[in-house]
């Protein structure tokens, strides 16, 4: 091939522009990224190579050497990896394939501020060199190709590049930055050092520097550093979870997690374990500080990478965590999974049912951990992931009450999210049997709905549950540690011994003294409401609406509409208060029809719902207004 000049894809061209003007305040990454693709350029040839061994050609010890030219002002990179072909450098090079960096670009908002933050939390990549060169040569060789069939790739990192055949005896990529003049700091072997020491020392390749050594000066002349032709190695070379945990400083943890999860802050707690016995394998886990945006996503890539006896085989492994826990990142690198596993094999391996139970496992220790001894952290994990730890009442039957000691839900007499079934229990009434919620859009119309009446008067206390999973979730819960949970909007209320005989006895005689207007309404009502009854349960309301045991609620029937989804019908009953003025007003009245329309409408509005027909509610209320 000739030298070609081809131009960018309009992303790339937009990406350089960003990262060269967004990112000049933390320069230094321009090292890190460049290692971290040399270093990924090994990794697959080692894949590569468990097949095909002739690919290492007579090279096969991998490794990473970082240059310097102090007079051409150049740093080079080199790497003995899988190289790249002609087509790969024009393709890997001149345009995003990406996902990662194609969602990174989606969410690109134009704002120069906005964009450097979120530049930061995504892995920059090999376009991050342009932060401190004008110029970026490559030269590489895809391992197995002849040598004749090199290639070098060459741009200023504006519009376009050139590629052209070249020669090239060894295997590998090396990357040639020409320094801005005002990036000369970096033609320093210690600034390198120090770079590399801080971000990748966890490789697990070796990084090779030259030597410097002491050179006498002449004649009373001062000495001088001189680098020499040997190389040494300059990171520990030895993946960080491989490491003892007393030789890992939390450091060195923060930094790796930022690595591998392209977040910018620190993770709120990690776990790194070696597992023995019959399967063996090392767990390096965190849980992040912030939720992702997709957290709601349960198609979305799971966070746990997989090794096997340190070759890195996938990044997504699904298999390793339930859908519950994706927020998790980190690493497993297993011992006794064949190192040609593919996805399907990793949902039928023992091995990784085991691990899978095993992360599980020590994931909830770490949650369980916050919650025991760091309230404030525990807080702040639950305020970003309790949604999605419900799921797990769902998912993870063998995890069913460890999972439940975890919730926290807002109660009726706590306005934080803060209430555990266990804190719950330890208050509940003398008398009282049961674990009382409400399912509900907000505390706010939880804490105020009418079905809370008689306990707020009792002084019960009831859970307030206002995440969309939640009845999804308590579906799955029927009772904590012997105590039945039971929704207050579900199914009649019966506070058992917390109600006096004679609050009984007057409900029961409401019934059969109501029954003729009950009659009444139940025919007038009959397209809205399956059934119409007298409930103590009311104080100050003349009415509220319930759902039968097992139903749907309305509200949950109702969110799913809105969002679009079938719900099945569920036609509400109407609980009355007999004791109240309008609902006594009833009797003989001329307007029967148009009140308990009415009173039907409000029960609704008081929930947080709408009546079907507005419009008919409002000319309802005016004439009797009038
Ligand atoms: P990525 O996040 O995919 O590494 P980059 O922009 O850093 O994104 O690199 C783009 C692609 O270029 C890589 O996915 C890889 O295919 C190729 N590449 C980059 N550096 C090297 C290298 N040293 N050796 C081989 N291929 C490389």
């Amino acid at each position: 091939m000739s030298k070609q000049t081809l131009s960018f894809q309009a992303e790339v061209a937009q990406l350089l522009k960003l990262v060269t003007h967004s990112l000049y305040s933390n320069p230094d990454i321009f090292l890190r990224e460049l290692v971290s693709n040399a270093s990924d350029a090994c990794d697959k040839l080692r894949f590569e190579g468990l097949n095909h061994p002739e690919l290492y050609e007579d090279a096969p010890d991998l490794g990473v050497r970082v240059s310097f030219d102090k007079a051409a002002k150049t740093i080079t990179i080199t790497d003995n990896g899988i190289g790249l072909s002609q087509i790969e450098a024009v393709e890997h090079l001149g345009t995003i394939a990406k996902s990662g960096t194609r969602d990174f670009m989606a969410k690109l908002s134009g704002d120069q501020k906005n964009d450097a933050q979120l530049i930061g939390q995504f892995g920059v990549g090999f376009y991050s060199g342009f932060i401190v060169a004008d110029k970026i040569t490559v030269e590489s060789r895809r391992a197995g190709l002849p040598v004749a069939e090199g290639v070098r790739w060459s741009s200023a990192g504006t519009g376009d590049f050139e590629v052209e055949t070249i020669e090239r005896a060894e295997r590998g990529t090396s990357v040639i930055l020409h320094l801005k003049d005002d990036a000369s700091e970096y033609l320093n072997t210690w600034k390198l050092k120090s770079i590399i020491s801080k971000y990748s020392d966890h490789i697990s390749l070796p990084i090779l520097m030259r030597k410097e050594e002491w050179k006498e000066g002449e004649n009373d002349q001062p000495g001088e550093m001189v680098t020499s032709d040997e190389w040494e190695t300059v990171n520990q070379a030895a993946a960080l979870w491989t490491r003892a945990k007393k030789d890992i400083t939390q450091e060195q943890y923060d930094e790796f997690y930022k690595q591998i999860s392209y977040d910018n802050q620190s993770s709120l707690a990690s776990t790194h374990n070696r597992v023995e016995g019959a399967t063996e394998y090392t767990q390096l886990l965190y849980i992040p500080a912030k939720a992702p945006m997709d957290l709601f996503n349960r198609d979305k890539a799971a966070g746990v990478k997989l090794y096997v006896k340190r070759v890195f085989i996938m990044d997504d492994a699904q298999a390793l965590l339930p859908v519950y826990l994706r927020f998790v990142k980190g690493v497993v690198d297993s011992s006794d999974l064949p190192l040609n596993v593919s996805r399907e094999l990793l949902q039928e391996s023992r091995a990784v049912k085991a691990i899978r139970e095993g992360c599980t496992k020590r994931v909830l220790s770490m949650i369980e951990d916050l919650a025991a001894n760091e309230p404030e952290k525990f807080a702040s994990f639950y305020a970003e992931f309790g949604a999605v730890l419900k799921e797990g009442l769902g998912e993870d039957f063998a995890n069913r009450e460890r999972l439940a000691k975890l919730l926290r839900f807002a109660s009726s007499t706590t306005d934080t999210t803060s209430v555990g079934l266990a804190d719950y229990k330890a208050r509940m009434k003398e008398g009282q049997d049961a674990i009382y919620y409400i399912t509900a859009d907000t505390q706010a119309a939880g804490k105020n709905s009418p079905q809370l009446e008689i306990f707020r008067k009792k002084g019960i206390e009831v859970l307030l549950m206002t995440d969309r999973v939640d009845e999804w979730a308590l579906n799955y819960l029927h009772e904590f540690d012997g105590t039945p949970l039971q929704s207050v909007a579900k199914g009649a209320v019966d506070l058992g011994k917390l109600q006096d005989e004679d609050e009984k006895k007057a409900a029961e005689e409401a019934q059969t003294q109501f029954k003729p207007v009950l009659d009444k309404l139940k025919e007038a009502l009959k397209d809205k409401a399956s059934d119409v009854r007298a409930t103590t349960r009311l104080v100050d309301s003349p009415a509220c609406l319930v759902v039968q045991e097992g139903d749907m609620s309305t509200q949950l029937a109702r969110m799913l509409k809105q969002a679009g989804q079938a719900a099945p019908e569920v036609k509400p009953i109407l609980e009355i208060n007999a004791q109240h003025p309008l609902v006594k007003k009833l009797e003989g009245s001329e307007h029967f029809d148009d009140l308990a329309h009415i009173l039907f409408d409000q029960a609704l509005l008081a929930e947080g719902g709408l009546p079907d027909d507005p419009a008919a509610y409002v000319k309802r209320v005016n004439a009797l207004l009038l």
